[in-house]
């Protein structure tokens, strides 16, 4: 008798927890859902910048909150899988509440407000206005960067995704004016990924005097994207640091963001120091016009030798449903090209002939 009671208990207990809406005690126990404040927030498996991306969220979605912990928030993705974002980059609900009661005046301050320049080589991002917060990303000279506020000699900033505070002595405020593009122009409203090859703990090759792959790949990458950024494009990077990055998840981040180009940077090697030039590759037949228009771009504005417009079996482009490219822009392994590549000016041309390309691709491809 005692038994069939204890297991009638049970089956009441499994029956109750079926129709307990899942998640739902956890949120109410934190105070609700939050909203994402920001054109795009990085979804993180844990409370910290060093673990993997697993997802992107976008400005204005809401999601349940499982917990806090100091300036991260675990959010519910789905019944069974939750990611971390950081604090600041989201509204509460209360802070919502806030803003709809004081008006347009509540509203505007996660609104940006006005625009500007970067003017230093590179401009930390710190989660607050103190040169003793964290660094939470950089920025390369000639970012445009939104201004959301300021306080004393700090600007609060938001930039692809992150938002933060910098040094306000760096930023020109007068010079975004004329960064305007007609709405006519071929990148406008392009999705366009880029993906800075290696990161981390993947230096990929190393020069003939040191060179490393990663930290040049992240240099083109950023002049690529300031130049994508003014002409109106919606460019993201798959890194915004010296950070390790799967292939797997580099592919996912163009998926997510639907990219109507992915562009893969890499700096090639060979155990013959003598070979040179730049090759442009493809896997699939439809990523063969952008690999072939950004080579010739990119041929035409670098002295580069061309090895050509090739088929190539790598990841990020293989198991890329987008319109994936992957670009050797040159041979570390050989001497004089190494120094060459390490140039400003080829620096700049190859970003130069990588837009045209880009330019010219959607002018036939809308
Ligand atoms: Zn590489």
């Amino acid at each position: 008798m005692k038994k069939t009671n204890s297991l009638l208990i049970i089956c009441i207990i499994l029956i109750c927890q079926a129709f307990l809406p899942q998640g739902k005690t956890l949120a109410a126990n934190t105070g609700g859902s939050v909203m994402i404040a920001t054109d795009a927030v990085n979804i993180r498996s844990g409370p910290d910048l060093t673990y993997p991306l697993i997802a992107i969220a976008k400005r204005g979605e809401t999601y349940q909150v499982v917990q806090e912990q100091g300036d991260w928030v675990e959010v519910r993705l789905s019944v069974s899988k939750t990611g971390w974002l950081v604090n600041w980059l989201v509204t509460t609900e209360s802070e919502k509440t806030q803003a709809t009661a004081t008006g347009s005046q509540g509203s505007q301050t996660s609104q940006a407000t006005d625009n500007g320049i970067v003017t230093a080589d590179t401009l930390n991002i710190r989660m607050e206005p103190s040169t003793a917060s964290t660094v939470v990303g950089k920025l390369a000279m000639g970012s445009m960067v939104r201004i959301y506020s300021r306080q004393k000699n700090w600007l609060e900033v938001g930039f692809a995704g992150l938002r933060g505070w910098v040094n306000a002595e760096f930023i020109n405020r007068s010079a975004s004016l004329d960064m305007k593009t007609s709405p006519a122009h071929p990148l406008k409203n392009k999705t366009i990924v880029i993906d800075p090859g290696h990161g981390g703990r993947d230096k990929g090759t190393t020069g003939a005097s040191g060179t490393l792959e990663k930290d040049l790949t992240y240099r083109t990458a950023w002049l690529l994207y300031d130049k994508l950024n003014s002409a109106g494009a919606n460019v993201y990077l798959t890194r915004y640091s010296d950070s390790y990055l799967s292939l797997s998840e580099r592919v996912r981040i163009g998926q997510t963001y639907h990219a109507d180009a992915f562009i893969s940077l890499h700096y090639d090697s060979s155990l013959d120091p003598n070979i040179q030039g730049m090759t442009s590759y493809y896997y699939h037949a439809y990523q063969k016009a952008l690999a072939t228009s950004l080579y010739n771009a990119v041929r035409g504005k670098t002295k580069l030798l061309s090895r050509g417009v090739r088929f190539g079996d790598f990841h990020v482009i293989r198991e890329n449903s987008q319109n994936a490219v992957l670009i050797e822009l040159g041979y570390l392994s050989n001497p004089e090209e190494e120094s060459v590549l390490n140039s400003s000016s080829y620096q700049e041309d190859a970003a130069v002939g990588l837009y045209n390309g880009l330019v010219r691709y959607f002018k036939k491809n809308h």
